[in-house]
């Protein structure tokens, strides 16, 4: 190693999954939604190119205000309450680096999203991995020891677990000398948010994004939800970092995903509905999983191993994830996609499976 490379801040950095370049894949692997945004988002795009294309010569809004309003409104809070940023990654990233700051180790699940130990490690905040029980669950009582901080994501990723409300208030209230988040990035799919909770609760802080249930991933917008003080210092690192992390395009655009309630809560069912019915044919197929309430499945099978069901679906150009992580190294993460396209993989499982027996006989 040469000598100027010791003082290098060295990180591994989190894998995202696959973009495949190619078109005419099945995309399954990262969660997106498989319908488009609002058309509303579409309209305020078409407005911004004829109207404010001149505009991008100034920086945008810092406070990126229309965006706040927006969101403070749909879920009637206080602009003060609310804070935006580049995805809910990095939301995620400014709250570790504000509220982790304890020489007492933060606490999470050992499974969870591959993000959490990444900032952890980048931020050189001690960190605790909190195992999960036989069945995928978060064990309550693992988060009553001293500790830093608490970061779960409800549902889970990548089980798609979903915890009670009581539950996660529980946790709260018996954490309240420490910041908890509640990375909710997939609550729309079926779970109760613990929103409401931050107007009994100081020390909590809500997380969501644009990307999954509003159909806006390219976009990167992510949201954070908790009492002014938190917001405020949160504020005062992403100023300390970028002034200007949402671009004019996005502030003119983004409000809109959040006005057209109809075409989100049409997209939310068929995702919903799409989930449960695959839930089924799966099942048949003698996959096994816990129950998701994501727009995700974690599921293993019986007989074969996941990472070659994983390489036999990506060479027909089906993409899912396959994580080589202790305790989760013979599941795969199957995101919900249109009903078409999970048709199309559940008939290329079927024939797959079917072909394995043959080859067994054999
Ligand atoms: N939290 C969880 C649990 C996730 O799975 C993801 C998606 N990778 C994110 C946060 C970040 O999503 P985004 O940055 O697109 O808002």
């Amino acid at each position: 190693m040469r000598a100027w490379e010791e003082n290098i801040r060295k990180v591994i950095p989190y894998v995202p999954g696959e973009q495949p370049k190619q078109k005419n894949v099945i995309k399954l692997n990262t969660n997106e939604n498989p319908y488009p945004p609002a058309p509303g988002v579409r309209r305020a795009l078409l407005r911004f190119s004829d109207f404010s294309y001149d505009n991008l010569r100034k920086y945008p809004d810092p406070t990126a205000d229309a965006l706040v309003e927006s969101i403070a409104g749909y879920y009637h809070l206080e602009k003060d309450q609310v804070f935006v940023g580049v995805g809910s990654d990095d939301v995620l990233a400014m709250a570790f680096l504000t509220f982790f700051n304890s020489s007492k180790p933060i606490l999470f699940p050992d499974i969870t999203y591959s993000f959490y130990d990444v900032w952890a490690d980048l931020f050189h905040i001690p960190y605790e991995r909190q195992p999960l029980d036989e069945k995928f669950r978060i064990v309550k009582s693992d988060y009553e020891k001293k500790n830093g901080g608490i970061i779960f994501p409800n549902p889970n990723a990548p089980t798609g677990i979903l915890m009670e409300l009581d539950e996660i208030e529980e946790i709260v209230k018996q954490n309240q000398d420490v910041i908890v988040i509640v990375d909710e990035a997939y609550i729309d799919f079926g779970g109760i948010s613990a929103l409401p909770l931050i107007e009994k609760y100081d020390n909590l802080l809500i997380v969501q994004t644009f990307s999954k249930s509003r159909s806006l991933a390219g976009m990167r917008v992510g949201y954070a939800m908790g009492n002014k003080t938190l917001i405020q210092y949160l504020n005062d690192v992403k100023y300390s970092f970028n002034s200007y992390t949402m671009n004019q395009i996005v502030l003119a655009a983004a409000s809109e995903a959040v006005k057209d309630e109809a075409y989100f809560q049409g997209t939310r069912k068929k995702i919903i509905e799409t989930r449960e019915r695959v839930k089924k044919e799966l099942k048949k197929l003698g996959f096994s999983f816990e129950d998701s309430m994501a727009n995700f499945l974690f599921v293993t099978h019986e007989k074969y191993w996941a990472r070659d069901i994983f390489e036999a679906l990506k060479r027909s150009h089906i993409y899912v994830r396959y994580f080589n992580h202790p305790r989760i190294d013979n599941h795969l993460r199957i995101s919900i996609g249109t009903d078409e396209e999970m048709d199309r993989l559940i008939a290329f499982l079927r024939e797959y499976l079917e072909e394995r027996k043959e080859q067994g006989k054999a």
